[in-house]
Formats: structure tokens, C-alpha cells, sequence
């Protein structure tokens, strides 16, 4: 069977290479895009018919630039971005064909797929609470066992069976047909990108009518507007299948983990601390570790930046898991100019709170030092109280 990796690691189109020899490439470093703007930088005119792409996306391109191309001169510039805009999309248009080419071939298990509406797989008394659309009517059916971990029940039962008949269906017919699955990362071997499948339209419904609003409510820093994109895919773990993953965060904002088998005990979720980008490599304290127990037909909803992994210590345990990453642009383009996340990053609250403690003893210092050289002359009641809190 051909297997088509995650693509965002060495699987993708590759810029054509200028140079040809390998000495070449050892001598040439590859430029690579900034990931900080350079707001300082005036960009040129590309208003030229020749050019593929408009004035508009090269300009907005151009503060990115790496500084080794900030002197070159238009031609080289608009060059150099041309090359990297092409390579994206002619990766989304290449998945874009895949995904016709599967539409047009394959027999779904369930025919509905395609133009389903998600409220026939959606609990009634789930359907309710989105429908009442506010917090006390989400806290009926929403546990919070630990803070900013949402626990609940929103798909009838025969939904998880359905998803998992369908990817046994579509992993079968790949394999006859020598289709490439697409898997949810590189080190995957079972999982399947469910959007690579059909599933897109169901799925991106999914988040703006039934999970966007919960999020609006429970992740305030993150949803002020719709998620502009998402990434679901379906993972097996256990024995004979993909190895669980240890303590990682998703690259996402909001990720929804639906559990949809298991078999034998074990196989906890690990929560550890939350963390902002600057932050994410920061370690947390064991205090901040919650274990809990997923079960089949639950549904978890956490930020995708609280660190989380599967307890790997029981390899025994198998896992089927339906998981919805969640991405806003918006949100990630605030982060970049946004210092402070103390609201939601623990390792920004507890500098934040550090640096009130110093503030608060450098002024009660400073209080010292003006009672002392006022001793001796002035001996006011308050001077009394700061001598005694000193001590
Ligand atoms: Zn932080």
C-alpha cells in the first residue's frame, strides 16, 4: 500500500534547486523565510503584469524576507517569494486533486458522508445546549475535572461504529487500490486524515456549528472569531498499532479528542501545564500533572497548547480516537505581538506574579529606607508599623 506522509516534514514538493552539486549545496545555506516581520522594512512596487503573483501578496510577503535578500534588487526578491508561494500551492492543489480523485472513486461504507448533517449523529440533550448557546446551559452537560479540560457526551452511539467501519472500508480499498493513505503525522502508520477523505465538509460543520460555540465560551483568548482552518484524523493505539504518544502539544488552538474504542484497562490522558509559544519548552511542575481516565464515547476539549500524551507505560490498552485540531490565524498573528498570557499560560502567571512580588518589596524597601533617615527626628505611628512588619 502507498502511504502518503503529513507532508509538513520533507514529504511535500521541494523547490527546484539551483545548485547541482553537493559541494555547491554545502557552500549555499538555504534562505528560508523570517519569522519575524521586519515592520521597519518599505517595501517595492510589484506592479508588473509579468509577475505571477499580485503586488498585493508579494508586498505583504516582503517584511518577511530573510536579511540576506532585503538588498537584493525587485526582480530577486519577487523570484525568491514566487518560488516559496508556488511550492504551497502546488501542494494544496495536488491534495486538492487527490481528494477529488478519491471522491470520485471510492464507496463509502456510509453514503451520507458527503453531505451529512451532523446534528442526525448529535445527542439530543447536546443538540439542546448548543441550542440554548450559553454557559449555564454548557455546564449541564459539560464536566470540568480539571481546569480548562472540558469533559462530555455529544454522539449517539452508532456514530463511533459508523467512523470506524468507515476507515477499516477505506484502508481496505487503498490497499486493492494502491491509493495513498494519508496519515495524521510521520511517525503514523495506522492513522488516517479523515479530511483527505470526505470527511471535511462533515467535519468543518461540525466545528462552526457545535464546537466553536463552546469554545467561544470556555477559550475566550482564542475564539473571538471562527476557526479558519482544521486537521481531523482518526489514530489507533496500542500493541499492534501506532505507538501512544508521550507528553506533546498539537499545533493547534482548540482540539477536540473523541474516544471511540477501547479495550483492556489503562491507557490514561496525561495533562500537564499550559503554555504560551514563548513559553512552550518550559518545564512544568508535577503538581500541574492530572490524570483522567477516557472513555469510550467521551469527548475532551483542551487548548491545543495544554501539554497531553498518552500513559505509555501500559502498552496493552487499544485506543480508537477521532481528533478535531482546531487553528485560527488570528489568533496565532495576536500571539506574535501579544507579550502576556497570564490569563491561560501558567509559566507567564507565575512570572507575572514574580515580578509583583519584587515590585511590592522594592517599595516596601523603599518605605524602610525613608522611615530610617526620618528616625530620629519624626517618630509617626506608621513608621512604628513598617519597623514591626519588617521583622
Ligand atoms: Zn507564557
Amino acid at each position: 500500500m502507498a502511504v502518503d506522509g503529513d507532508e509538513t516534514n520533507g514529504g511535500g514538493d521541494s523547490q527546484p534547486s539551483v545548485n547541482t552539486t553537493a559541494e555547491k549545496k554545502k557552500e549555499t545555506p538555504i534562505l528560508r523565510l523570517s519569522l519575524v516581520p521586519n515592520n521597519e522594512y518599505v517595501s517595492d512596487s510589484y506592479d508588473d503584469p509579468n509577475l505571477v503573483y499580485s503586488s498585493c501578496v508579494l508586498r505583504s510577503l516582503e517584511k518577511y524576507l530573510p536579511p540576506e535578500i532585503f538588498s537584493a534588487n525587485r526582480n530577486e526578491k519577487a523570484k525568491f517569494m514566487s518560488d516559496i508561494l508556488r511550492k504551497y500551492f502546488s501542494k494544496a492543489k495536488r491534495l486538492k486533486n487527490r481528494r477529488q480523485e478519491f471522491i470520485s472513486k471510492y464507496q463509502p461504507s456510509f453514503r451520507g458522508w458527503y453531505d451529512i448533517d451532523p446534528k442526525l449523529f448529535l445527542l439530543p440533550s447536546f443538540l439542546e445546549a448548543i441550542s440554548d448557546n450559553t454557559e449555564a446551559s454548557f455546564r449541564r452537560i459539560i464536566s470540568e475535572p480539571h481546569p480548562s479540560v472540558f469533559v462530555f457526551q455529544m454522539f449517539q452511539p452508532d456514530f463511533y461504529e459508523t467512523v470506524i467501519v468507515e476507515v477499516e472500508n477505506i484502508r481496505k480499498w487503498a490497499e486493492e487500490t494502491n491509493f495513498p493513505i494519508r496519515r495524521p503525522n510521520n511517525m503514523s502508520k495506522h492513522g488516517v486524515v479523515l479530511d483527505h477523505f470526505g470527511l471535511d465538509i462533515f467535519l468543518k460543520k461540525l466545528i462552526q456549528e457545535f464546537i466553536f460555540p463552546l469554545c467561544k465560551v470556555f477559550f475566550p483568548e482564542v475564539c473571538g472569531t471562527m476557526f479558519d482552518s482544521h486537521h481531523g484524523f482518526f489514530i489507533e493505539t496500542g500493541e499492534d498499532r501506532d505507538p501512544a504518544l508521550g507528553l506533546h502539544m498539537d499545533l493547534s488552538e482548540i482540539t477536540l479528542n473523541v474516544c471511540l474504542k477501547k479495550q483492556f484497562e489503562g491507557g490514561e490522558i496525561i495533562f500537564g501545564g499550559t503554555r504560551c509559544k514563548k513559553h512552550k519548552k518550559t518545564k512544568f511542575k508535577d503538581e500541574a500533572i492530572f490524570r483522567y481516565s477516557h472513555i469510550p464515547g467521551q469527548a475532551i476539549l483542551h487548548r491545543g497548547r495544554h501539554c497531553h500524551g498518552a500513559n505509555t507505560t501500559r502498552t496493552t490498552c487499544y485506543r480508537a480516537n477521532m481528533i478535531l485540531c482546531c487553528n485560527s490565524s488570528l489568533f496565532r498573528e495576536m500571539e506574535t505581538y501579544q507579550k502576556d498570557f497570564s490569563d491561560w499560560c501558567g509559566q507567564c502567571a507565575h512570572e507575572t506574579k514574580v515580578k509583583e512580588s519584587q515590585i511590592i518589596a522594592a517599595r516596601r524597601e523603599g518605605m524602610i529606607r525613608i522611615e530610617d533617615g526620618a528616625r530620629g527626628s519624626t517618630d509617626k505611628p506608621w513608621h512604628v508599623y513598617v519597623r514591626r512588619s519588617k521583622k
